[in-house]
């Protein structure tokens, strides 16, 4: 189990989420921005966006998956 925060995966706070492969994690902190949209959650807002919109940006999307996966790795 590896744990990132939100910040590091792009969002505005230090909520911590753990999983076992990058792409868990990436799962994971899509539901919690759902989440925090959901509620309402203003700082979340724009990294939510960005998540919704990761299609209509493929480049950036990929560089940004590329990222979380190479963090991920480097984690102890
Ligand atoms: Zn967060």
């Amino acid at each position: 189990m590896k744990t990132m925060t939100c910040r590091q995966l792009g969002g505005p706070c230090d909520l911590e989420l753990s999983a076992e492969t990058a792409d868990e994690i990436i799962k994971a902190q899509d539901r919690h921005l759902r989440e925090a949209a959901r509620h309402g959650d203003k700082a979340h807002e724009p990294a939510h966006e960005e998540m919704k919109g990761r299609w209509k940006h493929p480049m950036k999307a990929m560089g940004w998956y590329r990222g979380v996966k190479k963090t991920f790795a480097q984690l102890a």
